[in-house]
């Protein structure tokens, strides 16, 4: 059942425009137009308020995210793509959670900082920017002062970030595809590729390349590219793309660990761990191109 914030015109008006874009929903590429207010859901299968799985440090991100607190992260339920291999499927598709209201979610952020978390890193979170940017403004008038992290997989439109500006100090997007077959195919999503690039554009438009300060990610992009067997991801495509239009300095994740999870077994091509040297050739190429690794 939908629960407002406590007092929505308290907050400001990009908060108040997000929700709005809730209802009905065109918060991401998806235009499901549900009225999610009101009990309905999208493609995402979440309706007015978050779903979370977990909250707690985590120690498993890249370094420049995790310090000596962990990063703090908040899983989020539900998701607006559907990737035949998706490693937290319990998740983001069978929505293994439980709902938090607006105080809730603030009370989770302030509690991270409070155990020493180097971030609050919101974990699938673009089905939800309009609650969390709510909890965000809420927690930093409560004290809240550590970075946000919006990790997402990338599958994300250019109006919503505009409104999500100021609340995102990191965001760490996935760039999964290059090629539009691979993207309906893998993840039901044939746009992705420039749905991908136009959002990436937008992200490094906010927040620039990433600064690190004492090994510690302040603010900026880091993109998060998970090489697929095969060269299914379009890898080097991708990197080319970043050296070109977004920043020579651009900090890469190449991701090694794909596996095959869930539906992966149905799609020959991705039914096999990738080999070090498919891997190697990425990393190599992202050098090549000026790029900054991170690991
Ligand atoms: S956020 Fe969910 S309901 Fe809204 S457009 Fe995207 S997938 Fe559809």
């Amino acid at each position: 059942m939908f629960k407002p914030p406590v007092d929505l015109d308290s907050f400001s008006e990009p908060v108040r425009k997000l929700w709005r874009k809730m209802n009905p929903c065109t918060l991401c590429p998806r235009n499901c137009k549900v009225r999610r207010s009101e009990g309905e859901t999208g493609f995402c299968e979440i309706a007015g308020m978050p779903r979370v799985s977990s909250v707690g440090p985590h120690f498993g991100e890249e370094p420049v995210l995790v310090g000596p607190g962990g990063s703090g992260t908040i899983f989020f339920a539900g998701c607006n793509l559907g990737c035949v291999f998706c490693q937290n499927f319990d998740i983001s598709h069978l929505r293994y959670g439980s709902e938090r209201s607006i105080e809730q979610l603030t009370e989770a952020m302030l509690a991270l900082q409070n155990r020493r978390c180097s971030n609050i890193n919101f974990v699938t979170p673009t089905h939800l920017a309009g609650p969390i940017a709510a909890a965000v403004e809420s927690a930093r008038t409560k004290g809240l002062t550590i970075p946000t992290v919006y990790n997402t997989g990338g599958y994300d439109s250019v109006d919503t970030l505009k409104l999500l500006s100021g609340f995102i100090d990191i965001y760490m997007p996935d760039m999964k595809y290059a090629d539009s077959d691979v993207a309906k195919q893998l993840s039901d999503a044939p746009d992705y590729p420039q749905i991908n690039r136009a959002a990436v554009k937008e992200m490094h438009r906010q927040i620039g390349d990433l600064k690190v300060e004492k090994g510690l990610a302040e603010r900026g992009l880091l993109v998060r590219h998970l090489v697929l067997p095969n060269r299914l991801a379009g890898s080097f495509e991708i990197i080319d793309f970043l050296a070109d239009e977004i920043s020579t300095s651009t900090a890469i994740n190449v991701m090694a660990q794909y596996r095959p999870c869930y539906r992966a077994d149905r799609h020959p091509q991705i039914n096999r761990y990738p080999r070090a040297d498919e891997i190697e050739q990425v990393r190599q190429h992202a050098m090549q191109r000026g790029l900054t690794l991170i690991r």
